[in-house]
C-alpha cells in the first residue's frame, strides 16, 4: 500500500487542511476531490470533503492554485483562515439551485403564553398529543446530524420556546455542538418569561436573540397579544443588553390601523442602544384571519420613515440576510425590514425548518413536509443506519426545494400551518417548477413514503382552504390531492368517521391468439395455474396499495375477493372483478383497482410466452358502497360471479 503524506491522508479522511494538501499535491488532491464528490452520493454517512469556501479553487474539477487577490493583507489572511477552518459542506443540504443550507430553525414547542392577533386565534390552536412532539433527545440528535453536515447556525423558535420546561438544559446541550462546528445559537422569543433564565442561557451557549414586540403601549400590547406582559418584555430587552447579547433584534409586525403609528417610537429605541428593530410585513397564515388591507408594505414603511429621517442610510446586507437593513446616522442601533410579502429572498435562502412534531420543512410557504420523527422512532432509527436514512430523506427534501415560493396572490389562499406550528422565518419564493417539492420517488420509497405528510389545515378549524377526502369524489370537482400552489399532498382523514365501505373494480386481458385460453382452461400453462396465482396476486396487490400509490392512506381491509372468468369471444379473454371491503375513514376504490391491475398483470406475466400481443383493457371502478360520497354504480354494469 502506498503511504500517503499526512496532509493528503487528512484530506481523504475528511479532516480538512484542504488548502495545504492542494498546494502540495495539486494533482492528487484534484483526484481525491473527484472521488469524494462521488462518495457524497454513494455513501450517506460520509461527510463530503469539499467545502463551500474551496469551490473557487476548482473550476471544472481542475485545481486552480489560489492566487493572492487584490486584498489588504489582514483581509486576505482572514479569508485564508476562514477557508482553512471551513467545515465540509454537505451535498445533502445543497439544493438544485446550489443553495447551501447552513441555517436550521427548530420549533421546540407548539405552546405559547401569548395569543398574538396575527399569529393565532384567541382560543389557541389544537395542540398535538405530546407523543407526537420531538423529545429532547430527538431534537439533539437532529441538531447534531445537521451540524455534522455543515449547519453553522441554529435558531430555536416555536410556539414560545421559553415555555419548554427544559429550555435552559436544551440550550446548554445544543451549545456543546460548537465543538463540532456550530457557530451561532439563536432564539426567537416573545420575552414574557425570559429575563430570569437569560444569564443561564448565555452561559449555556446562546449567542443571539430576536425578541418580538409590536407595541410599546401597554393597552395596545394587551389588545395585540390578548395577554398582559409589556413590562416583562421590556425587562428581557434590558437584560439582553446588559448581557451584551449581539445581535439583539426586536421583531415588530406592522399592521395598518393597529401599530403603524408606533414606528417612530421603535426607531427611538435604536438611538442609544445596539438594537436592530425589524419591521415585518404581516403575513397570511392559518388562523390569523389575514386581510391584505391590514398589511403595510416595506415601501410604505420606508416612505413614512424617510419623511422624518431623510438622511436614512442603507446598510450593506449579508449574503443570506432576509432583512433589508438601514441606519439613521448617529444612531447606535439599526432598523430593518422583513419584506416577506413584497420582496422575496428565495435566491439566497439558506434555511431549513424542523417543526415541533419533527417534520422537515424546506420552505416556510411550502406545505410539503417529511416526518423525520417517524424515521427516528423506527427500529435502529437513531443508530448509524438510521442516520444514513435520515440524511437520504433530508437530501431528497432539500433537492425538492423550489426556486422560489408562491407570490402574494397565491399565498393568500394557500393552506399552511398556523405560524405557531412552523416557527418563524422570513423567507419565501417563486413559482414551482415541479408540482410538489417532495418527488414521487420519495413518496413511493417504502421506507420513506410513510413519513411524508403535507400539513392539512383541516387539522385546525381556522384554515381557510380545506381539502376534501381524497378517495371520495369531491363535490366541487376539485383535485383534492393538489393544493392551490400545485403541491401534491396527502388528504387528512383524522376527523372522518369510520364506516364500512366496499368498492368493485373490473379489468380485462384480451388475447391475440387462442393458445393462451386453451392452456389456462386445461391448466397446462408452463408457469402454473394462471387463475389461482392471479387471484392471489390481486389480493396481495390490494393490501399493498398505500405502499405503491404515493398519496393513498393505509387502510384496514376486511375482505378482498378476486373473481376471474374466461371468455371465449374472439381469441379469448380473462375478465377480472375485484371486490374490496374495509372498515375505515377512507377507501377503498384504489384498493379494488390495484387488485384488478395486480391480477391482470399476473395473467399477462404468466401468458406472455404464448402471446406477445395481449391487451389490458377497461380497468375501472364500477361500484362503491358506503363512505361520505354515498353509493354509486356504473350505469348498465351487471355484476357477475365465477361460474
Ligand atoms: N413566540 C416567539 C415570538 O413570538 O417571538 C417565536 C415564534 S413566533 C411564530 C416567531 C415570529 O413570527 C415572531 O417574531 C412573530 O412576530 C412572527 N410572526 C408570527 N405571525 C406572523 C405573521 N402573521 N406575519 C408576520 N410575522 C409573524
Ligand atoms: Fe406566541 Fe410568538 Fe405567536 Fe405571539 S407570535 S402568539 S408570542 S408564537
Amino acid at each position: 500500500m502506498v503511504a500517503l503524506p499526512t496532509a493528503v491522508r487528512r484530506a481523504l479522511t475528511g479532516q480538512g487542511i484542504h488548502i495545504q494538501a492542494a498546494l502540495q499535491y495539486p494533482r492528487l488532491y484534484t483526484a481525491i476531490h473527484k472521488i469524494h464528490r462521488r462518495s457524497i452520493v454513494s455513501n450517506a454517512a460520509t461527510a463530503p470533503l469539499y467545502t463551500q469556501n474551496t469551490n473557487e479553487s476548482f473550476q471544472n474539477d481542475i485545481f486552480v492554485p489560489p492566487t493572492r487577490p487584490n486584498l489588504p493583507a489582514t483581509e486576505f489572511s482572514d479569508r485564508m483562515a476562514a477557508i482553512k477552518e471551513a467545515k465540509p459542506f454537505s451535498e445533502f443540504l445543497t439544493d438544485n439551485f446550489n443553495r447551501q443550507h447552513n441555517y436550521l430553525r427548530i420549533s421546540i414547542t407548539e405552546r405559547c403564553n401569548l395569543r398574538c392577533l396575527y399569529c393565532m386565534p384567541e382560543e389557541g390552536i389544537d395542540l398535538s398529543p405530546p407523543s407526537h412532539l420531538l423529545t429532547t433527545e430527538e431534537i439533539l440528535h437532529l441538531a447534531k446530524l445537521f451540524v455534522s453536515q455543515g449547519v453553522t447556525k441554529i435558531r430555536l423558535t416555536g410556539g414560545e420556546p421559553t415555555v419548554r420546561k427544559d429550555i435552559v438544559d436544551l440550550i446548554t446541550e445544543l451549545g456543546k455542538l460548537k465543538a463540532i462546528g456550530l457557530k451561532e445559537l439563536a432564539m426567537t422569543t416573545n420575552g414574557i418569561s425570559l429575563a430570569r433564565k437569560l444569564p443561564q442561557m448565555v452561559q449555556g451557549g446562546l449567542t443571539a436573540l430576536n425578541l418580538s414586540l409590536d407595541t410599546l403601549d401597554e393597552f395596545k400590547f394587551q389588545f395585540m397579544t390578548r395577554r398582559k406582559g409589556l413590562s416583562n418584555v421590556l425587562k428581557s430587552i434590558d437584560t439582553a443588553l446588559s448581557l451584551n447579547i449581539q445581535p439583539l433584534k426586536v421583531n415588530c409586525v406592522v399592521m395598518s390601523k393597529v401599530n403603524v403609528d408606533e414606528i417612530p417610537s421603535f426607531l427611538a429605541m435604536t438611538k442609544d442602544q445596539p438594537i436592530e428593530v425589524r419591521f415585518i410585513e404581516y403575513m397570511p397564515f392559518a388562523g390569523n384571519k389575514w386581510e391584505s388591507g391590514k398589511m403595510i408594505t416595506y415601501q410604505e414603511m420606508l416612505d413614512q420613515i424617510r419623511q422624518s429621517h431623510p438622511d436614512l442610510q442603507k446598510v450593506q446586507d449579508h449574503k443570506n440576510d432576509t432583512s433589508k437593513t438601514y441606519q439613521i446616522p448617529g444612531y447606535k442601533g439599526k432598523l430593518g425590514f422583513i419584506t416577506s410579502m413584497t420582496h422575496n429572498f428565495c435566491g439566497t435562502c439558506n434555511r431549513l425548518r424542523i417543526t415541533s412534531d419533527g417534520n422537515i420543512k424546506v420552505c416556510l410557504f411550502d406545505n410539503a413536509e417529511v416526518s423525520l420523527r417517524d424515521m427516528m422512532r423506527r427500529d435502529g432509527g437513531m443508530g448509524p443506519e438510521g442516520e444514513k436514512r435520515l440524511l437520504e430523506v433530508i437530501g431528497i427534501a432539500v433537492k425538492g426545494k423550489k426556486e422560489k415560493h408562491a407570490g402574494l396572490g397565491e399565498l393568500e389562499t394557500m393552506p399552511n400551518r398556523p405560524m405557531i406550528l412552523i416557527g418563524n422565518g422570513y423567507q419565501q419564493r417563486l413559482p414551482s417548477k415541479t408540482p410538489s417539492n417532495i418527488p414521487t420517488y420519495l413518496l413511493s420509497a417504502p421506507h420513506i413514503g410513510q413519513s411524508v405528510r403535507a400539513y392539512s389545515t383541516s387539522r385546525n378549524p381556522y384554515q381557510s382552504v380545506i381539502a376534501a377526502d381524497s378517495q371520495d369524489p369531491a363535490p366541487a370537482q376539485k383535485l383534492t390531492h393538489v393544493l392551490p400552489s400545485g403541491a401534491a399532498h396527502m388528504v387528512p382523514i383524522h376527523e372522518k368517521a369510520i364506516t364500512t365501505r366496499t368498492a368493485k373494480a373490473v379489468s380485462m386481458i384480451r388475447f391475440s391468439n387462442p393458445e393462451a385460453v386453451k392452456l389456462i382452461r386445461s391448466n397446462s400453462n408452463k408457469k402454473g395455474d394462471v387463475l389461482s396465482i392471479s387471484r392471489i396476486a390481486g389480493i396481495m396487490a390490494a393490501k399493498k396499495t398505500s405502499e405503491i400509490i404515493p398519496l393513498c392512506h393505509p387502510i384496514s381491509i376486511s375482505k378482498v375477493q378476486v373473481n376471474l372468468r374466461i371468455r371465449d369471444d374472439g381469441n379469448g379473454a380473462i375478465d377480472i372483478l375485484t371486490i374490496v371491503t374495509c372498515d375505515g375513514k377512507t377507501g377503498v376504490e384504489m384498493e379494488a383497482l390495484t387488485a384488478a391491475t395486480g391480477a391482470a398483470l399476473t395473467v399477462y406475466d404468466m401468458c406472455k410466452a404464448v402471446d406477445k400481443n395481449m391487451i389490458l383493457d377497461g380497468t375501472r371502478v364500477v361500484e362503491k358502497v358506503g363512505g361520505k360520497s354515498g353509493d354509486w354504480r356504473e350505469e348498465g354494469w351487471v355484476e357477475w360471479s365465477e361460474s
